[in-house]
């Protein structure tokens, strides 16, 4: 019988890497919230939208079309039709998504959506407010986090290839940056739902997390 697992947490602890491999090995469908939020930031900033209209800003929310596709290598994320995949990791996008996911208009819109995408069960959700609102019936809740300096180390080993001259200390301050932001935001903060499984992943290994994952999914 299908079921909905959500698996929320802060920036690099590796919801997303974790959650696809879940999904993989279950034949479940993988969301990735957090490409949804960037979606519109990347949008903004197409537009030249001052961060400040917030107004401004839940309108396009609304009127921008975008669309999650499963791809070869992974979910592909398209709005208004153009593949923006790649470009909705760069680093403009990055420092200003967890503004404009601060936004209320914003966040009802991507809400009602993520919802909608869960209703024939079989998914595997993953953001920072799938167990608290998004899918509070979730059958599976998992709360994943690591330590901030090896979140950054992982972010850091991912990017030093593309990126050279990226630097420990600024990844590390960034996902501090965003950590807080997300938690003290007024609208759904990052907290661990009550019903959430704890899973500190700073010393395990990706198979290892998917393992206990799956684990916790059979009791
Ligand atoms: O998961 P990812 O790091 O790509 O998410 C980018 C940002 O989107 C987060 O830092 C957070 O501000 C926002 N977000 C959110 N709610 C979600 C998923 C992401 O507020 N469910």
């Amino acid at each position: 019988e299908p079921f909905n697992i959500a698996i929320d947490g802060p920036a690099g602890a590796g919801k997303s890497t974790i959650a696809r491999l879940v999904a993989e090995r279950l034949g479940f469908i993988y969301v990735d919230t957090g490409a949804m939020y960037r979606a519109v930031t990347w949008k903004v900033l197409q537009l030249n939208l001052p961060s400040e209209q917030m107004e401004q800003i839940g309108h396009t929310a609304e009127m921008m079309q975008i669309e999650l596709k499963r791809g070869n290598a992974g979910q592909q994320v398209f709005v208004d039709g153009a593949d923006v995949t790649n470009e909705i990791r760069l680093p403009a996008v990055t420092n200003l998504v967890s503004h404009v996911a601060s936004i209320g208009r914003v966040r009802e819109l991507l809400v009602h959506k993520q919802q909608q995408m869960a209703t024939s069960k079989g998914v595997v959700m993953d953001g920072r407010d799938i167990g608290t609102h998004v899918l509070p019936d979730a059958e599976v809740k998992i709360f994943l986090t690591a330590s901030v300096r090896e979140r950054a180390e992982r972010r850091f080993r991912e990017l030093t290839q593309s990126h050279p001259e990226l630097k420990l200390e600024t990844l590390e301050a960034d996902i501090a940056r965003r950590d807080k932001l997300d938690q003290e935001r007024e609208i759904s903060p990052l907290v661990r739902a009550e019903d959430a499984v704890l899973l500190d992943s700073t010393s395990m290994g990706i198979n290892e997390v998917v393992d206990s994952i799956l684990q916790i999914c059979r009791n």
